[in-house]
């Protein structure tokens, strides 16, 4: 027997209808490129958005097209969000860190029609503009006043707004219509699309409002660090309008210093982004004595938070949130709010809890499975390789066909490429990607954990264990390291150091210091050019 419930879609315009009506004070603060600190709430959002709406009718985007973007997080880039899958096109945001080729590719793959970008990333454009579709419109995000010289024959953003009206009808149409479209970073071959959907991206909202956004005291503010053209920026420009807290949005500047600035001054409750950019931030906080006033909560994801950092940020009275996702996954997976059980711990234990990636959040089922396909246990000690599914889970690749069934096993679940561990509560504990693992004399040695451990050591301040090829063990770790200090242990003093927590033979068998640790598009550490730039290195 059927349910005898009314069925309506779920669509992302609701999201900011409803955010206008019931948060009406709640802000969108950017830093804009402009130089200028705006101000808008939701109602004035939603206006704009109607203009948008409206413009982009007018220029004759359909249901289906596909719109770019290229942009800093601030409050056009979020009106872009609403307006574009408003009215049924799709929001392709692009990442400005990609390589030129990469760039090239997308775009033509994705056939977008217009592309809107920020001042800073013109140039970027300009350079591959030959190589871009010749139909496609561009539009600068900005004002007249602040128009660059360009050679895309671009519009103005702000001028293109004007004289539209204030709101608009939001078309209803199948929830699981195409609402947004993000490729990954691509580390081999050509980047890959996930087609997100309205349903997708609304189901993936009340996900996070459930596991983190309803926590937050009201009205509180949260910035984002974690970029809008990268998933969505794990989903904080919907979380936050249904859960009612305003954003904070910093642009450009995403420097320790910048990043201290803002927060102190807007009094950000909650920030969000990658482990690196929190090493800048926390070099800020020490540098100053003080932490950012207000600042209560961190969200820590994209790659393994260090456990020395989570030991930082919770002496300052800081709660970390440590998450783990996936491009493909919408992104969030697992979240680190913590049972009650948990914050009852003693401060140590609490930190252990933390390091890993926290428990699923509703919606999404996880199995660890063998070389055979062969499920393991959820014990906290058998290591796998991590499979999903769900509602915010991509069913394939956009347009690419061979990469989609490969990403498939036999049940209909997406492999991660992670390796993990889940305890009996749930609990997921990433030990790494399996292409970053280190396999020494056929036992695997996981990188996160060593990097985990030295950098507990204070002379350092970011590392990197990657595997060297070995005649005899095929694999061994290898640190690579930024100094904290000018005083830098020796490889012996580091192993002593280390010696709690490994046996021998699990050990770095060099330790190398460099300035500073590459980084992916992402802004995550990129162990891929590491590898390459090490290639044929002589170990001791
Ligand atoms: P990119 O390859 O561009 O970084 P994603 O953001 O989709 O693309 O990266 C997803 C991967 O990042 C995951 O498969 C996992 O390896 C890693 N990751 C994300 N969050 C965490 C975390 N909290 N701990 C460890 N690894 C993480």
């Amino acid at each position: 027997m059927q349910g005898m419930m009314m069925q309506r879609p779920l669509l992302i315009s609701d999201i900011l209808t409803y955010a206008s009506e019931a948060h009406p004070e709640a802000e969108i603060i950017s830093a804009r490129t402009e130089g200028d600190l705006h101000r808008q709430t939701y109602p004035q959002t939603s206006r704009r958005v109607a203009q948008l709406a409206h413009a982009l009718t007018a220029m004759g985007v359909q249901l289906g097209d596909r719109i770019a973007t290229l942009a800093w997080n601030g409050h056009r880039h979020y009106e872009l969000y609403f307006a574009i899958s408003g009215i049924g096109a799709i929001c392709h945001t692009i990442n400005p860190r990609l390589s030129a080729e990469q760039l090239i590719y997308i775009v033509n793959h994705a056939e977008d029609r217009v592309i809107f970008v920020d001042t800073t990333f013109v140039p970027i454009l300009e350079a591959v503009q030959a190589q871009l579709p010749q139909d496609l419109t561009y539009v600068v995000m900005t004002d007249r006043a602040h128009m660059p010289a360009n050679t895309l024959n671009a519009l103005c953003y702000e001028e293109l707004l004007e004289g539209h009206p204030e709101h608009f009808d939001w078309p209803e149409f199948p929830e699981d219509t195409a609402a947004g479209l993000c490729y990954t970073s691509g580390t081999t071959g050509n980047p890959k699309g996930a087609l997100y959907s309205h349903r997708s991206t609304v189901l993936q909202a009340l996900m996070v409002v459930l596991a983190q956004g309803s926590a937050f005291p009201d009205g509180a503010k949260v910035l984002p660090v974690v970029p809008l053209f990268h998933v969505n920026a794990w989903g904080l420009p919907y979380v936050a309008a249904l859960a009612g807290l305003s954003l904070v949005m910093p642009g450009a500047h995403l420097d320790g210093p910048s990043l201290f600035t803002l927060m102190d001054a807007e009094k950000v409750y909650s920030a969000w982004g990658v482990p690196t950019v929190w090493m800048g931030l926390l070099a800020e906080i020490k540098a100053q004595g003080r932490t950012p006033e207000g600042f209560s909560d961190v969200l820590v994801g994209g790659s393994a938070a260090p456990r020395s950092m989570i030991e930082t940020f919770e002496n300052l009275g800081v709660n970390v949130g440590h998450a783990w996702g996936m491009t493909e996954m919408s992104p969030i997976g697992t979240h680190g709010s913590m049972p009650a059980y948990v914050r009852r711990m003693p401060f140590e234990k609490r930190v252990d809890m933390k390091a890993k990636q926290g428990r699923r959040v509703f919606g999404v089922e996880m199995k660890i499975v063998d070389d055979t396909g062969t499920r393991l246990p959820h014990d906290g000690k058998t290591a796998g390789e991590l499979f999903v599914r769900g509602n915010t889970v991509i069913s394939g690749y956009f347009r690419n066909p061979d990469a989609s069934s490969g990403a498939m096993d036999a049940e209909g679940w997406f492999g991660t490429g992670d390796i993990a561990t889940i305890d009996p509560t749930g609990f997921l504990s990433i030990q790494d990607r399996s292409k970053d693992l280190i396999k020494s004399g056929g036992e695997w040695i996981s990188s996160i954990d060593l990097e985990n451990a030295a950098m507990s050591h204070p002379a350092i301040a970011n590392c990197a264990a990657i595997a060297m090829p070995h005649p005899k063990w095929d694999e061994r770790p290898v640190l690579i390291a930024v100094a904290a200090t000018a005083d830098r242990p020796t490889l012996e003093e580091l192993h002593a150091h280390m010696a709690e927590h490994f046996a021998k033979w699990q050990m770095p068998d060099d330790l190398i210091w460099i300035e500073s640790l590459p980084l992916t598009a992402t802004g995550k550490t990129s162990k891929l050019t590491l590898r390459q730039n090490f290639e044929g290195y002589q170990l001791p």
